[in-house]
């Protein structure tokens, strides 16, 4: 699994990549970033560094659901290289925030299929690709194929955007419209700034998404079809 964070108030982050048997690599993530001078420990200086925090190593297969495993044997079969590099957001999970005090997060972590390659790492634990934080602009968290990611640098990409005057929908639209036209790679991104403005966009097939603001909950996953309900 690949994880980050950043902390838009000071710019702080901290990732880890190919770590296994860890529940939350988020947290790990964010030891590394408050506990750490570094941004980024792999493999087995994560797993030394999990260790010595205390961290319970969990046993792999308690970390695989059936429908991943499944997942993952069907896009071993597929040899359909003339498509659009896409990812089916089995793996990766994101999060952004505001609180009251105007200050805005990001965390990212995938363990998703197109990890499956030994070696490999995607854009999740590079911060400016994978999830970018920073106050006076907004906090974004990225999914979808992760080396189009990378080559745009989409969650910076796409903040830089907004820093240019956009709206976080017009930057969103902007930048994953790029990296579509550039390099043939979809995927999805969440934003927020600090005026508690939010945008959900993606070029994929489909993202589960959910926002909370002001007591509502506004979900979906399909392109066009929101759902908001009262927050319990
Ligand atoms: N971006 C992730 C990666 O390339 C995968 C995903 O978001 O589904 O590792």
């Amino acid at each position: 699994m690949d994880a980050s964070i950043m902390n838009g108030k000071d710019l702080s982050s901290g990732a880890v990549s190919a770590v296994r048997c860890i529940a939350n690599p988020v947290k790990l993530a964010r030891l590394v970033m408050e506990k750490t001078p570094h941004c980024l420990l792999t493999d087995r200086g994560a797993a030394e560094f999990a260790a010595a925090m205390g961290v319970p190593a969990v046993p792999g297969e308690q970390l695989v659901t059936e429908r991943n495993r499944k997942h993952l044997e069907k896009e071993q079969h597929k040899k359909d290289a003339k498509k659009p590099h896409q990812e089916k957001n089995l793996g990766t999970v994101g999060a952004v925030a505001v609180d009251s005090k105007g200050d805005v997060a990001c965390a990212t972590s995938t363990g998703g299929t197109m990890n499956k390659m030994v070696g490999r790492v995607g854009d999740t634990p590079c911060i400016g690709s994978g999830g970018y934080a920073d106050n006076d602009i907004g906090a974004i968290s990225a999914t979808g194929h992760g080396e189009s990611i990378l080559k745009v640098n989409l969650a910076r990409l796409t903040l830089f955007h907004v820093q240019q005057g956009k709206t976080l929908e017009e930057a969103a639209d902007i930048s994953l419209g790029y990296m579509k036209s550039k390099v043939k790679g979809l995927g999805g991104v969440i934003l927020v700034n600090k005026a508690g403005d939010w945008a959900v966009k993606w070029t994929s097939e489909s993202m589960p998404w959910a926002a909370a603001q002001d007591g509502k909950l506004h979900s979906g996953i399909d392109l066009h079809k929101t759902s908001i309900t009262d927050l319990p």
